[in-house]
């Protein structure tokens, strides 16, 4: 029966188009899959260096508050020569060591806030180093998923003009009912009798229409699922 042989040249195509497709509408997710490593990437440095910023205005604002404190501690030692009582004098001690106090801490903070600017350094020459090498790395890869997406559309212009170039020679309603069996089953719409079952989805077909399909007068279809049946040679 030709219309048989054109619908399963027809189906050939139909699967291998999808096939194509299916690749096709992966490498979109690849490609932002590349991007947002690159990302993530970027972000990680940009969190580093804010955080090395912080850090600096800390550094400062740490060394000015020392100023501070030097001159005030300046101040009061001369002060000391002139007080004239025991409890001026023991005050202005205290007030003294109060400040040495606030100096230690202040140093003690600058010393941690120097360790953790140099790991932030390190860290973000390293994050930049990994990230320059994912984008040369993954330039080659974007330009390998262009490429192939390009080669798949051809494939599938190709493909569709085999496919249009046979359609025409099937009559329209049952080409319609071709492509709403392949529609709904999502694989094949026709398929041969197998042991006199269906072979889409093994139900057993009935020995009459097991003979009728064999004649192949006319186009007959599994009860179960619909599948256009046609018996086939060995
Ligand atoms: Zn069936």
């Amino acid at each position: 029966m030709e219309v048989i042989e054109l619908l399963l040249k027809v189906q050939g195509i139909d699967l291998a188009i999808s096939e194509l497709k299916a690749e096709h509408d992966t490498i979109p997710g690849q490609l932002e899959e590349l991007e947002n490593s690159a990302k993530e990437l970027e972000q990680a440095v940009q969190k580093k260096e804010a955080e090395l910023k912080e850090l600096k205005v800390a550094m400062r604002d740490a060394d000015s508050k020392t100023g501070l404190l030097d001159e005030t501690e300046k101040k009061y030692k001369q002060q000391l020569m002139a007080v004239k009582t025991n409890r001026e004098y023991s005050a202005l001690l205290t007030e003294i060591e109060s400040i040495k106090k606030q100096k230690e801490e202040i140093e003690e903070t600058a010393i941690k806030n120097l360790e953790r600017i140099e790991e932030i350094q390190s860290g973000i020459l390293e994050t930049k180093n990994k990230l320059d090498e994912f984008r040369s790395q993954s330039k080659v890869e974007q330009q390998e998923l262009s490429g192939r997406i390009e080669a798949l559309d051809e494939k599938m212009a190709v493909e569709k003009q085999k496919r249009d170039n046979l359609a025409v020679r099937i009559d329209k309603p049952l080409l319609r009912l071709y492509e709403r069996i392949m529609n709904s089953r999502n694989n094949r719409a026709v398929v041969p009798l197998q042991n006199g079952s269906c072979s889409g989805c093994y139900a057993v077909v009935p020995l009459q229409r097991v003979a009728d399909i064999r004649k192949g007068d006319r186009l007959l279809t599994c009860d179960i699922c619909g599948r256009i049946l046609y018996y086939e040679e060995r």
